[in-house]
């Protein structure tokens, strides 16, 4: 992770300085990364007694319910009733390479009020009065991490729980190379805090409803290989979902799986979405970047974690996909 500008920091300090009400966000459909650090930045506010709420494009998923504080996230797209009416004076947005992918959370957001953007994708537009990106950093809760000790705020436990989630789950299990020794040198304090690192493992991974361990079954059926298993293409259809009587939850995890293969280099999750369209999440090995792929479909993400969604039937997005990634080994 790169050093934090001086000016950056102080610019941050003075705008949480001068705010009351403050809005935090981050992409929809929030993830371990986005939503941990939302609440863990909340706790940071709150203890300077401004009002935080945060608010985002979705629900929180069941795999971090167990996230002290997610319950009082608001979900401006089922239950924008929850949120208050104040005219917030300051966003934090977080993990949003532009302010479109907060999804319905850009009504709350007053024009001309400032936005601190604190971001690690390398395609961040630089929206907000305070940019602060650092496509270096393995993710936005690594970042705030760092920030935290910056500000000399004390990471307490609850705190310390979310942003090693924050870090676990965008760091795939610290699987990626974006998982560098500064990495672990946050992650170490955040653990000396004393959380029980085998419990917060187990809530996210391993605690899978059954319908999604079914799901996992039907979609693992339907496994492609190509490329001499150098590609591997895992669908979920409508169907599938049906059979297994599986809510939009239930597919998380699932897109690990493409790269179990020995040879697999690049993989791919394609499900039918229910708001329409097909939603692709992309993984790879090494060096071969999906977030381009992505990008060429309107999506974005990271060297080896990426996603966009296809306007199109779940066949016809698979074979679109599978050829597109055969494009990036050259066959
Ligand atoms: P996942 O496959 O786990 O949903 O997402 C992997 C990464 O790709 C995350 O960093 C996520 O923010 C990004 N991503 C997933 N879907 C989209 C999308 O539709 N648009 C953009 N811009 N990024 C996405």
């Amino acid at each position: 992770m790169k050093h934090l500008d001086e000016k950056i920091l102080a610019d941050i300090q003075s705008l949480i300085k001068d705010a009351e009400n403050v809005l935090i966000t981050a992409h929809r459909d929030g993830d371990g990364d986005s939503i941990g650090t939302a609440l863990a930045v909340r706790d940071y506010v709150s203890s300077l007694d401004k009002s935080a709420m945060v608010l985002q494009h979705g629900p929180v998923p069941n795999y971090l319910r167990f996230l002290a504080g997610s319950d009082g996230i608001a979900d401006v797209s089922s239950d924008s009733a929850r949120v208050p009416d104040v005219a917030f004076d300051l966003t934090i947005a977080l993990e949003c390479p532009n302010l479109e992918r907060t999804g319905d959370v850009v009504k709350f957001i007053a024009p001309g009020a400032p936005i601190i953007n604190i971001d690690h994708h390398t395609d961040n537009t630089g929206y907000g009065r305070v940019n602060w990106v650092d496509a270096s950093a393995s993710s936005v809760g690594e970042m705030v991490t760092y920030l935290f000790g910056r500000l000399n705020f004390p990471i307490e436990q609850d705190n310390a729980e979310c942003l090693y989630t924050a870090i676990l789950t965008d760091t795939g299990r610290f699987h990626y190379p974006s998982a560098t020794p500064d990495t672990f040198r946050h992650v170490a304090k955040l653990v000396a805090s004393g959380i029980d690192i085998q419990q917060i493992c187990d809530r996210i991974y391993f605690s899978r409803r059954p319908q999604s361990i079914k799901l996992t079954g039907l979609a693992l059926s339907q496994v492609d290989y190509a490329a001499d298993g150098r590609v591997c293409v895992i669908p979920i259809s409508h169907e599938m979902m049906k059979q297994a009587h599986a809510a939009n939850g239930d597919t998380e995890g699932i897109v690990e799986y493409t790269l179990y293969g020995e040879k697999v280099e690049l993989g791919a999750l394609v499900r039918d979405n229910s708001e329409g369209g097909v939603k692709v999440s992309l993984r790879s090995r090494g060096a071969w970047d999906v977030a381009r792929v992505a990008a060429e479909f309107g999506g974005g993400g990271h060297l080896n974690a990426a996603g966009c969604i296809l306007d199109s039937t779940l066949e016809a997005a698979t074979e679109i996909i599978k050829s597109r990634l055969l494009k990036v080994l050259g066959q």
